[in-house]
């Protein structure tokens, strides 16, 4: 991809499978900054969230004073959450007295399809730039998004079920196009860094 102009994709290093999404980002030619501090943070243009453990991820962020970071960041410049990151943005968690950064009008259920051993992968079908596309979706001890706000954009569904979602800066997916070679995801994120780099 032509990377015009310049922009830094931050990717939260403190957990989970950030190694992957920065793999992802350089095959579309991303210049990608892991995210250990604020400082790094503050290099970035935008930020992914990967999976891990939510509840890990919440003390971790804390803990190296990013928490509050984070949520200033997504108020100003895109950010994608991957599963364990789409749960650590949405508003409302179900059954759960959990932390959240609350960056997104929809409420989750965590673990929604089972445990470990039923991860599983299936085609899903994207909506991205208004057309339906296949894709391979891999769902690990994925959260389930079970409602939304009417601004909450789809992107993608599995079996009637909305998977990946945007509203204002903020996009959420509960499978992991980073364990895939499809840039497509990570192509519209990139796409929308730029555009809010020339917004501003
Ligand atoms: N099950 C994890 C959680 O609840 C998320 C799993 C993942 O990120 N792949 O936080």
């Amino acid at each position: 991809m032509v990377n015009e102009p310049t922009i830094t994709c931050g990717i939260l290093a403190l957990q989970g499978d950030y190694e992957k999404h920065r793999q992802i980002l350089r095959l579309l030619n991303c210049h990608t900054r892991l995210v250990f501090n604020r400082e790094d943070l503050q290099r970035c243009d935008g930020l992914i969230l990967p999976g891990g453990e939510s509840t890990t991820l919440i003390n971790l962020l804390k803990k190296h004073d990013l928490w509050d970071a984070v949520r200033d960041f997504g108020r100003r410049k895109p950010i994608y959450g991957t599963c364990a990151g789409c749960i650590l943005m949405a508003k409302s968690i179900v059954g759960m007295d959990q932390d959240s950064l609350n960056l997104i009008d929809i409420t989750v259920q965590r673990n929604a399809y089972g445990r470990q051993a039923d991860s599983f992968i299936d085609d899903i079908t994207l909506q991205l730039n208004g057309k339906s596309e296949t894709m391979e979706g891999i769902f690990i001890r994925a959260p389930r998004i079970i409602s939304m706000g009417e601004t909450v954009r789809v992107l993608a569904s599995y079996s009637g079920q909305v998977i990946l979602a945007e509203q204002d800066n903020i996009l959420v997916g509960t499978f992991h196009p980073e364990l895939t070679s499809d840039t497509r995801i990570h192509r519209y994120f990139v796409q929308r860094i730029i555009a809010s780099v020339k917004k501003s």
